[in-house]
């Protein structure tokens, strides 16, 4: 009994901690990922509440957590959103939590971190660790964000006016020799995907959104210019959760995983 005991101790441990050089991908609500290694922890596009009723979002207990930094979220080093729209951003959520822990940087698009200035009323106190850049369409750029190697790279935003108007950066995430790639709302067409050319670059993971690969052309494209080893599929609209798994594979993506299941762990080996 006490062996056994020892041993689902042992179990459960295993699930909560990171090994040494491992990486986990946590799949948050809509497209946000919590990104952990044993001493660095990312959210991207993570900190929103309830924009559309369509869409995934965090329960209010979850929220309130981390509006506050407390446990399990109060060991963020960097949160960086993809672009402004409330379903990948909220600039009170965010600023709360900077403020209250004042380890946590964040980094956005100039028209990101505007708006957050303008709309978080607590701004000043946590402005030495927002961090911006105004990056042109198709303008990339290397940042090191609390000791954390990011690459931006500023891609149109799909979708019709106004929604193609917001500056939209794929991020790529350096993490324990690990290549994540996040690309928020890109549109995934060629004219702004072969920017990416990333192909050479052999991207570990790369989080896309599901309204933007469903096609051969498209996959063609994923595979020509980001080749990533596995994709996770995010901001998948909540009546298409059940079928996403099967939509994607009947496209026939080999190495493609749909994010719908919250708090869902993917540990890169
Ligand atoms: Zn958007």
């Amino acid at each position: 009994m006490e062996k056994q005991l020892f041993a689902l101790i042992f179990v459960c441990l295993g699930l909560y901690q990171t090994r040494a050089q491992e990486v986990q991908i946590q799949y948050m609500a809509n497209q946000g990922v919590w990104i952990k290694s044993q001493d660095k922890q990312i959210l991207i596009d993570a900190v929103f509440d309830k924009e559309f009723e369509f869409l995934d979002v965090l329960p209010k207990t979850e929220l309130e957590l981390l509006d506050d930094a407390k446990p399990n979220y109060n060991e963020i080093d960097l949160i960086l959103a993809t672009h402004l729209h409330g379903d990948h951003f909220h600039p009170i959520l965010t600023g709360n939590h900077l403020r209250a822990n004042p380890k946590t940087e964040f980094f956005g698009p100039l028209e990101t971190f505007s708006v957050f200035q303008q709309k978080f009323e607590g701004f000043q106190e946590i402005s030495n660790r927002v961090h911006t850049d105004s990056l042109q369409l198709h303008q990339t750029s290397a940042y090191s964000l609390n000791e954390i190697k990011v690459e931006a790279f500023r891609l149109a935003h799909f979708g019709t006016h106004p929604w193609n108007k917001a500056e939209n950066y794929a991020y790529l995430i350096h993490l324990n020799g690990k290549k994540i790639l996040h690309v928020g709302d890109s549109n995934l067409n060629i004219e702004n995907i072969s920017k990416l050319n990333l192909a050479e670059r052999k991207i570990d993971v790369a989080i896309l959104p599901y309204w933007q690969i469903g096609s051969s052309e498209r996959m063609d494209l994923i595979e020509t210019y980001i080749g990533a080893k596995l994709l996770l599929i995010a901001h998948i609209p909540l009546e298409n959760f059940a079928d996403a798994q099967q939509d994607i594979t009947q496209l026939g993506y080999q190495n493609a995983k749909a994010l719908t299941q919250q708090f869902e762990i993917i540990i890169l080996d």
